[in-house]
């Protein structure tokens, strides 16, 4: 991006009541066959002009195609059976029910690449898509096959580079993998988390980030991040290794967040989309505030790579708190953008 501080997203953004229920994860479509298919479109695009209108810089299609970021990749696959569910804990966290991986997984062909498509025919703007990471789509399965979390993460990896590099063809600037598990299983991400991104990322050309947060502001994330005390310093645990990979971009939660901004030191060199926008509220940023944060974070992360971002996803939100935080990212972006040029 020649644009100093360009903004962008970490994810997901609030559907339209028409297409599913507002401010719920894992809301059913309420469209049905081709009625489905064109819904899906006309909300990728109001979704992307809501961005737009914002001034947004690097757009996305805010994920109005899929029921939830993990498991509308996974259901596409074959080798998992969705009708045998197991209850499993998500990031250590909290409970589900989960489909069951009973067999070799593989993608029998492109999952979002129309979408993709479809997008780029709307815009001339950079746009970044987003993948779960293999660590993250392990993390919300049953295995009965592999037996190894290892092993399973390796072969998803195998299938993320093939949607990646559909999606890189398609016209894809920014390939984002979502990795909320690289905050929890420290040990693992070490052993193998980063091996299998750098897997699912290889060979590509356009840009790749990873999106690692504390999770949408959902109660069971809400009610974790009280128990992590007045210092977050998960970062820590992961950031060296993250350092030395061959991923571009790091996407982090910062605004609000108990992390200490110092902590973005041990990633220097890398571009970093730094959340200013709380997902976890619906109180509306000021730009001040929003400005605030990015100051912060130029203490440790050079001006030309800083991409002022949102903290995770905003499909929980009312859609008019999204398109309020939108724009006061954006206004928040431009006053450091001017205080930067003034100097
Ligand atoms: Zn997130």
């Amino acid at each position: 991006m020649k644009k100093l501080l360009p903004t962008s997203t970490a994810g997901s953004l609030p559907k339209p009541s028409w297409l599913a229920q507002p401010e719920t994860l894992w809301s059913p479509w309420k469209l049905q066959n081709e009625e489905l298919n064109d819904g899906k479109n006309d909300a990728l695009r109001l979704c992307l002009d809501d961005q737009l209108r914002a001034g947004i810089d690097i757009v996305s299609d805010g994920e109005q195609t899929r029921q939830h970021f993990v498991t509308t990749f996974i259901e596409h696959l074959n080798g998992v059976d969705f009708e045998k569910r197991e209850i499993v804990k998500i990031r250590d966290r909290y409970d589900a029910s989960v489909p069951t991986v009973v067999g070799p997984v593989s993608r029998q062909k492109p999952v979002f690449v129309e979408d993709a498509k479809f997008l780029r025919q709307q815009t001339s703007q950079p746009i970044k898509w987003a993948l779960p990471g293999p660590m993250t789509m392990i993390d919300t399965l049953y295995d009965n096959h592999y037996k190894s979390r290892e092993k399973l993460a390796w072969e998803f990896a195998k299938i993320l580079n093939q949607e990646a590099k559909d999606l890189e063809a398609a016209g894809v600037d920014i390939i984002q993998f979502d990795e909320p598990a690289f905050n929890v299983f420290f040990d693992e991400v070490n052993d193998w988390g980063i091996a299998a991104l750098e897997r699912a990322a290889e060979g590509l050309k356009c840009e790749t980030a990873v999106h690692i947060c504390y999770g949408y502001g959902i109660k069971a994330n809400t009610d974790w991040k009280k128990t992590l005390g007045s210092e977050w310093r998960q970062y820590e645990e992961i950031f060296p290794k993250l350092q030395k990979s061959s991923i571009d971009i790091i996407s982090l939660e910062c605004q609000h967040s108990h992390v200490p901004m110092e902590l973005m030191e041990l990633i220097r060199g890398k571009k970093v989309m730094v959340g200013a926008i709380d997902v976890a509220t619906n109180t509306i940023e000021t730009p001040e505030e929003v400005a605030a944060t990015l100051r912060k974070a130029l203490q440790f992360v050079d001006a030309d790579k800083l991409y002022p971002c949102t903290n995770c996803g905003m499909i929980p939100l009312p859609r008019h708190v999204a398109t309020g935080k939108l724009n006061a990212l954006s206004a928040g972006a431009e006053i450091v953008r001017r205080e930067l040029a003034g100097k």
